[in-house]
């Protein structure tokens, strides 16, 4: 029997209650059930039931169909997000990609068949009993990932397997295993068969995995890396001796993986990453290149603020060495302002001192006005400002 104590499995319990109270099988699954044996933290909960989508609808208040094509839905209990799916077979696999259909089961045993490493096959009932038909514990003791069934079948049903196999490499510090490893690097090229948005995902978590090093030289000797969007040189620039663990959030842990493109805007575009983070991603790069040869000045803060922490890590990335934010930290307490809304002018002061047409000369003086304030030049207020900008204007 494996405890299920904690808070975190507070509320699942009780979702589990609920369908197995109503007369249905439920379990935990996945990565709840790998974490909790390895006694790490769990961040979600995936559920496996014999409730059909339709009857989950009927037990709980909030429920989303975030995936009703395989069977999935969402139960938001108490504000938590639990993912429900009914037990299920895929049906026939086609393109490498995904199965032609689903058919529901009436017991868990065959839906843990279909899943996609013994690690990540093992069901947990609300009473702590593990099942765990692919020696999926075993393998966690063995620190292997190994797939449920032929690695070669698998893998050609769905081509993504083998990113996920690297995924849970890094983010474990685990090893393939032998035949698993072998069948991933034969059909790395059925990667170009999957969609750019489901890479995405997993190269969003292998990067904040704690063997991510590992991971990137598995990614090269099994070839992965050449169907991955812009990845293809990678041998060349890949340095195994940085430590990414340094990085801290999803960004800069993209603007670090975007600064060997050529081209980091063309390089997250073809990832397919949303606007808000390549635009930031870009952002901390340009600063950090900056700051590269400025060293960290009252400009460089304020105008990486509030990120000059990411900036510092990713140059300490870079350089091999630690982050170190003793003169941030000293620039940051004594930044005038923060931003150029805390400017205590405004463009239209501008305008309307100088009784002139807006145009982009708005914009740079606004930029100058700034850049004199941060740098203590004149004050914060606006009959500096005014004189200021008159003296400016004339030069
Ligand atoms: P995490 O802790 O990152 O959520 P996880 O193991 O729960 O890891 P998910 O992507 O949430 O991973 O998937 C939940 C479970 O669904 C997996 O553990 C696995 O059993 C199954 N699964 C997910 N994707 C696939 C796939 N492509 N093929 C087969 N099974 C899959
Ligand atoms: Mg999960």
């Amino acid at each position: 029997m494996i405890a299920l104590k904690g808070e975190a499995f507070e509320s699942c319990l009780e979702v589990l209650n609920v369908l197995t109270k109503a007369g249905y099988d439920a379990y935990i699954v996945g990565g709840a059930v790998r974490n909790t044996l390895l006694g790490l933290p769990v961040a979600d909960f995936d559920l496996a039931t014999s409730a059909k989508p339709e009857e989950i609808v009927q037990l709980f208040d909030k429920v989303v169909p975030t995936g009703l094509e395989h069977g999935t839905v969402t139960v938001i209990y108490f504000d938590e997000h639990f993912e429900v799916t009914t037990f299920r077979a895929d049906q026939k696999y086609m393109n490498f990609r995904h199965p032609s259909g689903v058919s529901y089961l009436g017991s868990i045993e065959g839906d843990l068949a279909r899943r996609d490493f013994t690690i990540n096959s093992m069901a947990l009932s609300k009473e702590g009993e593990l099942i765990d038909l692919y020696g999926g514990e075993k393998d966690l003791e063995l620190k292997l990932i190994r797939t449920v069934g032929n690695p070669v079948h698998r893998f050609r049903e769905d081509a993504l397997r083998m990113l996920r196999a690297i995924r849970f490499l890094s983010i474990l510090g685990f090893s393939l295993e032998k035949k698993t490893e072998e069948a991933l690097t034969e059909n790395a090229i059925l990667l170009k068969h999957v969609a750019v948005e489901r890479l995405q995902s997993e190269v969003s978590k292998l990067l904040a995995g704690k063997a991510v090093n590992s991971a990137f030289t598995q990614l090269i000797l099994s070839r992965v890396h050449h169907y991955l969007p812009g990845l293809s040189e990678m041998t060349s620039t890949f340095n195994e001796e940085v430590d990414l663990s340094i990085l801290e959030t999803e960004i800069e842990r993209w603007a670090w993986l975007s600064s060997h493109a050529d081209n980091p805007v063309t390089f997250l575009k073809e990832w397919r990453l949303p606007n808000s983070i390549i635009k930031q991603a870009v952002r901390l790069l340009t600063i950090s290149g900056e700051v590269q040869h400025e060293g960290w000045s009252n400009r460089t803060v304020y105008d990486a603020f509030p990120y000059a922490q990411s900036c510092e890590r990713l140059l300490a990335v870079n350089d091999q060495r630690e982050p170190n934010f003793t003169k941030i930290d000293q620039i940051t307490s004594e930044l005038v302002i923060t931003s150029r809304e805390k400017l205590a002018v405004t463009g239209n002061d501008l305008i309307s001192w100088d009784q002139s047409k807006p145009g982009p000369w708005v914009g740079e003086a606004i930029r100058e006005i700034e850049l004199a304030v941060i740098t203590g030049k004149i004050k914060n207020e606006k009959s500096s400002i005014r004189r200021w900008l008159k003296q400016w204007r004339t030069q």
